[in-house]
């Protein structure tokens, strides 16, 4: 799933593609991708600014709000030229100028959500969105205010949209990797140190990302990561062999020398012991 890293170039992107153009209409291809109530076809209204809010990429026009979801497997793809609406589109944007954004659907679950509201309005998923780690607010004392409020998991924490929005899975082990710490820790048992070394890799992770995702020009293939699908490698750092382990329907990849003090974890057994 693509997260803030592969979201932001993402943005970029669009912003130097579709930004400023007219739209003549929207074509919902596949309804089940427009999770709200809209009878209009956008016609007219001008791309005013793409950002990006956690895992939404959000269009704004001139008089709506359009917000992206792209899930697993969702893509936004813009087209310059004659070229077919591919067949897993599953709605398209067409530019006055016979240019088109498509909105491409490759999953069979967990599909990409489109939101079109009226400008400035924003669906539950963004409404309820935590702080941004780019944002200036994001400082080390929120973040250990955030911690502190809560008993679970770091990896579970990182995850948590409504914490801080636009890390997932491979992010989440990344930064926990960076920071030396256990995926398995307790937020609330941070001490002042371990938080501030959070904080910086959850900012310095992020930014790193954004560079690699940038050079690597194919958001899917995420070959630079250093733990995350690398199970078996040697870590970079100890030359330990990294380790994962599956709970619920996510696989987290650490290593035991540098995060568990040297301790393997067993499958769905996140023991208090190994904390
Ligand atoms: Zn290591």
């Amino acid at each position: 799933m693509p997260e803030l890293p592969e979201l932001e170039v993402l943005r970029r992107e669009l912003v130097s593609s579709v930004k400023g153009r007219r739209i003549q209409r929207l074509r919902i291809l596949k309804p089940y991708v427009l999770r709200n109530i809209f009878g209009g076809d956008l016609r007219n209204e001008i791309i005013e600014n793409i950002t990006r809010r956690g895992k939404y990429l959000v269009i704004d026009t001139d008089l709506h709000t359009i917000s992206v979801h792209l899930m697993l497997r969702g893509s936004l793809e813009y087209i310059a030229s004659a070229e077919k609406i591919a067949k897993s589109a599953a709605a398209v944007l067409e530019f006055a100028d016979g240019t088109r954004l498509q909105f491409k659907e490759t999953g069979h679950k967990k599909r990409m959500a489109v939101y079109i509201l009226p400008g400035g309005e924003y669906p539950d998923g963004i409404a309820r969105s935590g702080i941004e780690p780019g944002a200036r607010e994001f400082t080390v004392e929120r973040l250990a205010g955030l911690l502190a409020g809560d008993s679970m998991q770091l990896k579970s924490f990182l995850c948590d949209q409504r914490k801080i929005a636009g890390i997932g899975n491979a992010y989440a082990d990344e930064i926990l990797w960076n920071a030396g710490l256990s995926p398995f820790k307790i937020t609330a048992t941070l001490n002042d140190e371990e938080v501030r070394q959070l904080h910086n890799s959850i900012v310095s992770v992020m930014m790193w990302a954004v560079e690699q995702v940038n050079r690597a020009g194919r958001p899917e293939r995420r070959n630079f990561l250093n733990v995350h699908g690398k199970k078996g490698s040697r870590c970079a750092r100890c030359g330990d062999i990294i380790q994962t382990v599956s709970y619920s329907d996510k696989d987290t990849f650490y290593c035991p020398t540098c995060q568990t003090q040297g301790k393997r974890m067993k499958n769905r057994r996140l023991s208090k012991f190994y904390r």
